[in-house]
C-alpha cells in the first residue's frame, strides 16, 4: 500500500482514553460522545449493552458471580472524517495493572474532574502515567448542573495539584439550576444549550455573540454580568493558547459542561478532534517507527483470558504502530523469534465481536492465540523490530499464595508463572530463599481473584491467600551496586526481589518510605521498575 495512502488513515485517527475518579461520570460521557459520533442513537444503550451482556450464557462466571466488568473495551466510532478509538480504562472495583497498561496504548488522554470535587485520588496516579508518557490531556470538568465548586478554584487546583498549565477553551454560564450553557473563548460564541428528557437525545443549542442583546435576553441579567467580567478577567491574566504545549502534555484545555445533560459535548468532541495528537512514533531497539512506515507493526498491550469454560479464549490486544494491519497476516514474533498468523482477528464493542478486516496505526485489534503473546511483545512486518516493553508499576496490594496441597506444586508453579507471565498479577519473592511461598502483588484486588480464579479453573490448583500489610512498594536502586549491601533498614518494611532479581521494597504508608529514603540518601526509589 502507498505510503500516502497510509498517512492519511493515520491522520484521520484520534485514540484516547479517559482518566477519572470512580463516578465522575465516565459510563456517561463515553455514552455521550458515542451519542454525538453517531455511533448510537439514544443515550441509554451502552450502559443497558452491560447490563444486558450479564444475561448472555457465554459470559465470564466471574463478571456474573460479582456483577461487574472486567473485560476493557474498545469503542470504535467515526466522527467527520475522523476514526475515533476510545480505550476503556477500567476503574471501580476493576482497577487494575491493565488501568494503567491501556494508557500506553493511548495517544491521548482526557481527564474527566467532576465540579463538585476536584482532583480525586485516582485521577491523579492516572494522570501521573500519563505525564510520564508526556502526552496530550484534556480536561472536562463536569456535572455543572450541579452546585460545584468555583471554575477558577478548580483551574487553579489542577495546575497546583498536578502541575500542568490549563487553559480554559470554554467557559460555564452559569452553575447548578442557572447552568444555561458555556462560552467558547476561542470562537468568541457563546452556546445555550435545552434540557431533554433525561439528556438521552443531542441538546438542542442557541449559539451567537455575547454582545448579540438576543443572546443577552437568553440569560439571567446577574450570570451574564459575571460571565462577562470572568470572560474578561480570564482574557486579561491567562496565557495564550498553545498547541504545541498541548502535544508536549504542558498544558491542559479545560472544558466545562454536563455529560448527563449533553453541556458542552459537542463542542469537546470537535475542539478534541481539532487539538488531539494523531497516532505518534513508537522508539525501538531499531530506532524510531512512524506511523507512517509501510510495515506493519504493533504491540500487546493487554491479554484477556475469557474465563468460560466453553470458550476459554485469550485476546491480546494489539496496539497498531505502523502500516497496515489485514485480517489473517502472518507477522513476525519478536521474543519467539517465529512467525505467527493472525488468525482470528477481533474489532471489540463491548462484548460484541467483528472480524477486522484492515487496520492503521492507533486502531486496537484483539487476536486470538492462546498462549502465544506476553504484555509487551511485539508483532511486525519486513525487518524485525523489537519496542520497549510496558512498564510495570509499583503494586499496592500484596498477599501470601500458599498451594495447601503438595502433589500439586508442580501445577501451582506452573500456572503462576504462566499468570505472571501474561500480567495477570506481579509475583515477588522472599530473599531468602527457604521461603517459597511466592507473594502476589497487584495494583488492584481483583487481579488475586482473576488468579485464584483461573488457577483453580485453569490448573485445578485451589489455593490460600493470605493478605499482607503493605501498601505500598518501590523499586530500589543504586549508582554504586555495593550500596544495595548495605541499607540502613527501617523496621517496618520488607525486602523482597522481583522475577528479575531486581530489590523491592514494601511499605505500610507513605511514612515509612520517607523513613527509608531520608536514611539511605544514596538509594533511589521508583515507582515504575527501571529497566534491568
Ligand atoms: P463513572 O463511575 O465515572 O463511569 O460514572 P457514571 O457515568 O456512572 O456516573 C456516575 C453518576 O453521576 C451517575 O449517577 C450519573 O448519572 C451521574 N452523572 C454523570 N454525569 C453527570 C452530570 O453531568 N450531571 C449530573 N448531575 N450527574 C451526572
Amino acid at each position: 500500500m502507498p505510503t500516502d495512502s497510509i498517512a492519511a488513515e493515520v491522520s484521520r485517527r484520534r485514540t484516547f482514553a479517559i482518566i477519572s475518579h470512580p463516578d465522575a461520570g465516565k459510563t456517561t460521557l463515553t455514552e455521550k460522545l458515542l451519542l454525538y459520533g453517531g455511533a448510537i442513537d439514544m443515550a441509554g444503550s451502552v450502559r443497558a449493552r452491560r447490563n444486558q451482556r450479564h444475561a448472555t450464557s457465554d459470559w465470564m462466571a466471574m463478571e456474573q458471580q460479582r456483577g461487574i466488568s472486567i473485560t476493557s473495551t474498545v469503542l470504535q466510532f467515526g466522527y467527520h472524517d475522523h476514526q475515533i478509538n476510545l480505550l476503556d480504562t477500567p476503574g471501580h472495583q476493576d482497577f487494575s495493572e491493565d488501568t494503567y497498561r491501556t494508557l500506553a496504548a493511548a495517544d491521548n488522554a482526557v481527564m474527566l474532574i467532576d465540579a463538585a470535587k476536584g482532583i480525586e485520588a485516582q485521577t491523579r496516579k492516572l494522570f501521573d502515567v500519563c505525564r510520564m508518557r508526556g502526552i496530550p490531556i484534556f480536561t472536562f470538568i463536569n456535572k455543572l448542573d450541579r452546585p460545584g465548586r468555583e471554575p477558577l478554584e478548580l483551574l487553579d487546583e489542577i495546575e497546583k495539584v498536578l502541575g500542568i498549565d490549563v487553559f480554559a477553551v470554554n467557559w460555564p454560564i452559569g452553575m447548578g439550576e442557572t447552568f444555561r450553557g458555556v462560552y467558547d473563548r476561542l470562537l468568541h460564541a457563546v452556546h445555550l444549550f435545552d434540557r431533554t428528557q433525561g439528556g438521552r437525545r443531542i441538546a438542542p443549542v442557541t449559539v451567537g455573540s455575547i454582545d448579540d442583546e438576543r443572546m443577552r435576553a437568553l440569560m439571567d441579567e446577574q450570570t451574564y454580568l459575571q460571565v462577562a467580567e470572568e470572560i474578561e478577567l480570564l482574557d486579561a491574566v491567562a496565557a495564550e493558547f498553545d498547541q504545541r504545549r498541548v502535544e508536549q502534555g504542558l498544558l491542559t484545555p479545560v472544558f466545562f459542561g454536563s455529560a448527563a445533560n449533553n453541556f458542552g459535548v459537542q463542542l469537546f468532541l470537535d475542539a478534541f478532534i481539532d487539538f488531539a495528537s494523531k497516532p505518534g512514533i513508537h522508539r525501538a531497539d531499531t530506532g524510531i517507527i512512524s506511523p507512517e512506515d509501510t510495515d506493519f507493526t504493533g504491540f500487546v498491550f493487554k491479554i484477556q483470558a475469557n474465563m468460560d469454560p466453553q470458550h476459554r479464549d485469550r485476546v491480546a490486544f494489539i496496539r497498531v504502530c505502523s502500516g497496515r494491519f489485514e485480517k489473517d497476516m502472518t507477522v513476525h514474533h519478536t521474543r519467539l523469534g517465529k512467525k505467527v498468523r493472525l488468525s482470528r482477528s477481533l474489532k471489540l464493542f463491548g462484548q460484541e465481536r467483528e472480524t477486522v478486516e484492515e487496520a492503521y496505526a492507533g486502531d486496537i485489534v484483539g487476536v486470538i492465540n492462546p498462549g502465544t503473546f506476553a504484555i509487551g511483545d511485539t508483532i511486525c512486518l519486513g525487518k524485525p523490530v523489537a519496542f520497549e516493553g510496558i512498564p510495570l508499576f509499583a503494586p499496592e496490594h500484596f498477599a501470601t499464595l500458599r498451594n495447601p496441597n503438595p502433589s500439586r506444586y508442580k501445577q501451582f508453579l506452573k500456572g503462576v508463572t504462566q499468570l505472571r507471565e501474561e500480567g495477570a498479577v506481579q509475583v515477588l519473592f522472599h530473599q531468602d530463599e527457604a521461603k517459597r511461598d511466592p507473594i502476589l502483588a497487584a495494583v488492584g484486588q481483583l487481579q488475586f481473584d482473576v488468579v485464584r480464579f483461573r488457577l483453580e479453573s485453569e490448573y485445578n490448583v485451589e489455593t490460600l491467600l493470605e493478605p499482607l500489610p503493605w501498601t505500598m512498594a518501590r523499586w530500589v536502586s543504586a549508582k554504586h551496586p555495593d550500596d544495595l549491601e548495605t541499607i540502613d533498614w527501617y523496621f517496618d518494611s520488607l525486602g523482597l526481589k522481583d522475577v528479575e532479581g531486581r530489590l523491592v521494597i514494601l511499605f505500610k504508608t507513605p511514612w515509612g518510605l520517607q523513613q527509608m529514603s531520608e536514611r539511605n540518601p544514596h538509594l533511589q526509589f521508583h515507582e515504575i521498575a527501571p529497566s534491568s
